[in-house]
């Protein structure tokens, strides 16, 4: 080896071993590096016991992996591109021709038109059922029924489910349950230990995009189970749809983990602050967080999320929805989204900065569920500004654009 660009390529130099920081390692490969054929053909890319190829993890990707597993009281987490990824990593590994999925009505969009479009065009049925009557979801259950989507809250309307009893229902009719995990994030509740007694979820799919990333920066997202046989199908539906995530942005998720603990909670104070100013407000007709004595769901909340905070005040994530009431128009409204500063349009939460969507309710449900007030509906999710800071934008949007 005389030639020094070769030696470039094939540098005999090793770093010593044993170098320790606070933060891992950043591995990144496609190939993987054996020391014989033998190596090459025993070694096993479904366990962690080694490395095989850079979409079957690194030890980056393991290292995060196993973290997330501890966050959310699992076992076995499989990392993909994003919260969207893991809810259909979890469809495809256990659906086939023939089967039906129930999917909560205020599910998060995407994974009712992931149903309505790739698994109608599969033969994979589904139907939307009320996710607060445990009853209506007992009676939608068939033998065609393979997998019950939980998710607690529902997107954008928040109404917190009673997750013990559809947990317990799935249970006892032998169909896999699986949560979106996202809003709890680990934080707020135990998905596989929902009552103190072991009765969990048998799945939970989390957009680290959100609380994990913390920095609105990464798409990322984990499905994490407690069960061997459930991981491996998982896992190999995640090898066959080649769901690999990136080391740098693993790397970010890693870096932010350590302050989720902090960042939820703060986010979650400023949330219910403002949420309980916006209730002394007119022009709102409903708001919508958990935590709200009059919320829909909130006796459910208490029971799941009513540890969590050494205060004894429960834990939520940092969002909450006004409905704003039905005397002024759509276009109102949106004019009151524009004139707020601080507060910027723009999907998904658990960064740095306040975001606001209005949404059309309408076009979302298959019925206006009887708890929810005519209007448009905004949600606000919490970054991390000044809470009267944010107050005071919220004052000056509402006085421009929607006065009494
Ligand atoms: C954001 C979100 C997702 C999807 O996450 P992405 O990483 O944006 O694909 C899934 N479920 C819920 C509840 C979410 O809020």
């Amino acid at each position: 080896m005389t030639d020094p660009l070769t030696q470039l390529i094939h540098h005999p130099y090793q770093p010593p071993a044993g170098f320790a920081a606070p933060q891992p390692g950043v591995f990144k490969a496609s190939t993987v590096i054996f020391p014989s054929v033998a190596a090459m053909r025993t070694r096993d890319w479904k366990t962690k016991s080694g490395y095989t190829y850079g979409l079957h993890g690194t030890p980056t990707t393991f290292v995060l992996e196993e973290r997330i597993a501890a966050l959310e009281g699992g076992l076995q987490t499989v990392l993909v591109p994003s919260g969207l990824a893991a809810i259909a990593n979890v469809a495809l590994a256990l659906l086939q021709t023939g089967d039906e999925v129930l999917i909560p009505d205020n599910a998060y969009g995407p994974n009712k038109a992931l149903a309505e479009g790739e698994l109608a065009a599969f033969g994979i049925s589904h139907a939307y059922y009320d996710p607060l009557s445990v009853a209506d979801l007992a009676a939608r259950i068939t033998d065609r029924t393979k997998l019950v989507w939980l998710e607690a809250v529902g997107s954008v309307t928040m109404e917190f489910p009673d997750l013990i009893a559809q947990a317990r229902l799935c249970r006892q009719r032998g169909v896999v349950s699986a949560l979106d995990n996202t809003w709890g994030a680990g934080i707020a509740f135990n998905p596989f230990d929902l009552d103190g007694q072991g009765l969990g979820v048998d799945v939970s799919a989390h957009a680290l995009t959100k609380y994990p990333s913390g920095g609105g920066d990464v798409l990322m997202g984990a499905v994490t189970t407690r069960d061997e046989a459930l991981h491996l199908k998982l896992k190999l539906t995640h090898m066959r749809l080649g769901l690999g995530v990136g080391a740098n942005d693993a790397e970010a998720v890693l870096r932010a983990l350590p302050s989720i603990g902090l960042r939820y909670r703060a986010q979650d104070h400023a949330a219910r602050e403002l949420a309980r100013w916006c209730s002394g407000q007119a022009a709102f007709a409903q708001v919508l967080h958990p935590a709200l004595d009059d919320a829909p769901g909130h006796a459910a909340w208490q029971q799941v999320c009513g540890a969590a905070d050494a205060r004894g005040q429960g834990a939520a994530a940092g969002l909450f929805s006004v409905i704003v009431d039905a005397r002024y128009p759509a276009a109102q409204v949106d004019a009151f989204c524009d004139a707020l500063r601080l507060f910027k349009l723009g999907y998904s939460w658990g960064g740095p900065v306040s975001l606001v969507v209005p949404y059309d309710l309408a076009s979302m449900r298959t019925q206006w569920p009887a708890h929810l007030a005519r209007g448009t509906l905004v949600r606000f999710s919490l970054g991390l500004e000044a809470v009267a800071d944010l107050q005071a934008d919220l004052a000056q949007a509402l006085a421009v654009a929607l006065p009494i």
